[in-house]
């Protein structure tokens, strides 16, 4: 049990509105289990598709998994270590896995902690008074052993460490899917939203050369001041790429990824998390080409450390990117409203006070 004044928006379903209520006192800590104070956290479309109702999440629930903060508790029991092997610390500046996992089922010892028999996700499951505090969007987050913990360096922007969590590891997890080196590679990136964007930055600062694909002529314009080499509409015919990063999720977006690689090219497919018409495929050119096709859901620990450390040595604008931020009662408004025309993110400030 830790002492903590919490405040946290509470999410209770489709079409009703999110409430923010107050914790004060003796909070449960599992052991092992770390307290973040929260800066600041964005809102990731998945919270949109959780809140609009395009999937299941249970209710009530605290949403967010992209949000940074600094350690101001560790549980008794053993000490967590972060992505870097170093054992948390009162006072880190932390970003954490979208998910804890058990480290020891078979999907864990495969590598794919991100999909463990045991998983506990934090923003999409209930608070309940065991986990009360398990989303972005509060004062607060107990994070669960088997957590990912990346430390951040204090002069990184909030708002540019906070989609580490999420976005910018996933993209870390999408070009690691590739089994070629990405310099000199040419690159089709579909879909310029906030991922699309980072796929963008990341594999030109790789060596590749990006051509980018998006309905919105203003966010093909951020794809090219974060480093395409061109953007082009759906249905402008792209050619002979070594690797295409589907990041929109639309099932014509999947089949232009799979029919723009060249011989021996990879597809990384990333967008596609919610039901779509079936995709058509031509596997004699599959075959012949020799082409990878390859599915990538969230990301294994590596990857936020990949995350963090690329955000804190890119010079790029990576802040113009996210709106002027709300506090929690701007949570209902926040995540059931995309982020306004030239933005690719809301952002959450709670104010935090932390109490014995
Ligand atoms: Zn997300
Ligand atoms: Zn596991």
């Amino acid at each position: 049990m830790t002492d903590v004044d919490a405040r946290y928006a509470l999410w209770h379903g489709i079409g009703h509105p999110v409430t923010v209520e107050e914790h004060a006192g003796a909070l449960p800590m599992p052991d092992g289990s770390v307290l973040v104070a929260i800066e600041a956290a964005t809102v990731c479309g998945s919270d949109l598709h959780t809140a609009l109702g395009h999937r299941a999440g249970p209710t009530p629930s605290v949403l967010g998994h992209e949000q940074v903060g600094h350690v101001v508790a560790i549980a008794p029991g053993s000490v967590p270590t972060t992505v870097a092997g170093v054992p948390v610390a009162l006072g880190d500046r932390v970003v954490w896995s979208v998910a804890a996992s058990c480290g020891t089922c078979d999907r864990c010892r495969a590598g794919l902690p991100q999909k463990c028999r045991s998983l506990r996700k934090y923003g999409h499951e209930a608070s309940t008074a065991d986990w009360l505090l398990n989303g972005g969007f509060a004062t607060h987050c107990v994070l669960l052993p088997g957590t990912a913990i990346a430390v951040v360096p204090e002069h990184l922007p909030a708002v540019v460490a906070a989609p580490a969590a999420c976005a910018t590891a996933t993209v870390a997890a999408a070009l690691d899917a590739v089994d070629r080196p990405l310099a000199g590679a040419r690159v089709l990136v579909t879909g310029a939203g906030m991922l699309g964007v980072t796929a963008v930055a990341m594999a030109v600062a790789a060596g590749a050369t990006v051509v980018v694909s998006d309905p919105n002529a203003r966010r093909r314009a951020l794809a090219v001041c974060f480093g395409a080499d061109a953007a082009v509409s759906p249905g402008e015919p792209v050619t002979a790429v070594d690797v295409a990063i589907e990041l929109s999720g639309y099932p014509d977006a999947v089949e232009t990824a799979v029919d723009s690689l060249d011989v021996g090219g990879t597809a990384v497919l990333v967008g596609a998390v919610s039901s779509s018409r079936p995709v058509s495929l031509d596997p004699e050119r599959i075959v012949r080409g020799l082409l990878r096709i390859v599915g990538v859901h969230n990301y294994a620990p590596r990857h936020l450390a990949t995350a963090v450390d690329f955000l804190a040595s890119t010079d790029l604008p990576f802040a113009d990117l996210v709106e002027p931020a709300v506090g929690l009662e701007g949570v209902d408004h926040a995540v059931v409203t995309p982020p306004s025309a030239g933005y690719l993110r809301r952002a959450v400030v709670p104010s935090s006070m932390l109490v014995g």
